[in-house]
């Protein structure tokens, strides 16, 4: 078959339909470019000129959402650390009071807004690239400091403000990703980092905390080519969101207590996301690497399902596993189901039997013919 755009093999994989070779595409953080709307912008395009990805998440840093409602944080200036929290927003109930909705075009949302302008100018509809937005639970987890047990003690103790405050954080999120749109970008990545795992919240609280501020975050990008929904940790609640309404779900399928990509693939007609662990790309060989790619291939006879890591990986990623990642992809078509195994021709039906020709009927004996005349 002819090549396909990246935008056509994605497009195709996330419907289950033939693709020229399966799509991949990874991402992690640039801890020190990272910081300004150019410099994302730079390290994003320059990651995906390198390997020639599919496809681009884009990896802002992770407290960019937090520095908007009041958190102070700082870069690291390693190369291999995230950034350093200085100060944070919500420190006792009573902040809670303080977490309104935003104006989504200034601040640091207004700076991610300005890199996605910049990556969307440099690649046209070239490649698809979706912008990370974390979920309205785990902003306001970070507004915490990053303490989920104070966060779960709101839960219990302070309801109705926590309901307030996430309400605000949902509806500043929503018009942020419909701002991401705006500017380019093919879709959203939903990210519910430290929540979508049982070890973290009970079912109920995040039926209660999560869902309902999560899905209008979901629903105002309803109309985008390309929304992931990522679910981190280990004994992640990723089969219990299988029903949000997005195109493909990516999460660590080798940690403890997660599903296998196979076993998503039987509950969903979406697609998967995934296959290389990250401790792999970071610290295997390309041996290994491959030999999970294969796996994943394996599990998903490449129908509807796009090559990434479980997660973001880690800057010092060696460049010969990401090679080894798209080296395993087979260059051949991945048919769709139908035009691999055919169905088998139904056989024609057996002629019926003739009916036996019924016997004439004897002909009824001529009754008489009375004369009447
Ligand atoms: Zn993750």
């Amino acid at each position: 078959m002819a090549a396909m755009t990246k935008w056509e093999r994605v497009r195709a994989a996330l419907a289950g339909q033939e693709v020229d070779r399966v799509p991949a595409g990874f991402w992690g953080h640039d801890y020190l470019r990272e910081w300004t709307p150019q410099g994302l912008a730079e390290a994003t395009l320059e990651r995906l000129r390198q390997y020639d990805w599919d496809f681009i998440k884009v990896n802002p840093r992770a407290t960019y959402y937090a520095e908007a409602w009041g958190n102070q944080h700082q870069p690291s200036g390693d190369v291999a650390h995230g950034p350093i929290m200085i100060d944070y927003a919500l420190k006792a109930a009573d902040d809670l009071e303080r977490i309104a909705a935003l104006d989504v075009h200034r601040g640091p949302f207004g700076e991610q807004i300005q890199a996605l302008r910049s990556i969307a100018g440099a690649l046209g509809s070239e490649v698809p690239f979706v912008q990370t937005v974390f979920s309205p639970l785990m902003v306001v987890g970070l507004l915490a400091g990053g303490d989920l047990a104070a966060v779960r003690r709101h839960m219990r103790e302070d309801g109705e403000a926590l309901h307030r405050a996430l309400s605000a954080v949902s509806e500043t999120l929503a018009a942020y990703a419909r701002a991401c749109l705006d500017a380019g970008a093919g879709g959203i990545f939903f990210a519910t980092v430290d929540w979508g795992t049982y070890d973290n919240a009970t079912k109920e609280q995040y039926e209660e905390f999560g869902r309902p501020y999560d899905l209008p975050v979901l629903a105002a990008v309803a109309e985008a080519k390309l929304n992931v929904l990522h679910v981190c940790r280990k004994n992640n609640m990723l089969e219990s969101l299988l029903d949000y309404p997005v195109h493909v779900f990516n999460w660590a399928a080798e940690q403890s207590g997660n599903p296998s990509l196979a076993d998503i693939l039987k509950k969903t007609d979406k697609a998967v996301m995934g296959g290389v662990a990250v401790p792999t790309m970071r610290g295997g060989t390309p041996e290994r690497v491959a030999a999970e790619v294969a796996e994943a291939l394996a599990q998903t006879e490449g129908r509807r399902f796009l090559l990434a890591a479980g997660c973001s990986i880690p800057p010092l990623t060696p460049e010969a596993n990401l090679r080894a990642a798209l080296a395993a992809l087979p260059a051949v078509p991945v048919k769709c189901r139908r035009q691999t195994k055919p169905t088998k021709p139904t056989k024609p039906t057996k002629p019926t039997k003739p009916t036996k020709p019924t016997k004439p009927t004897k002909p009824t004996k001529a009754t008489k013919a009375t004369k009447k005349d």
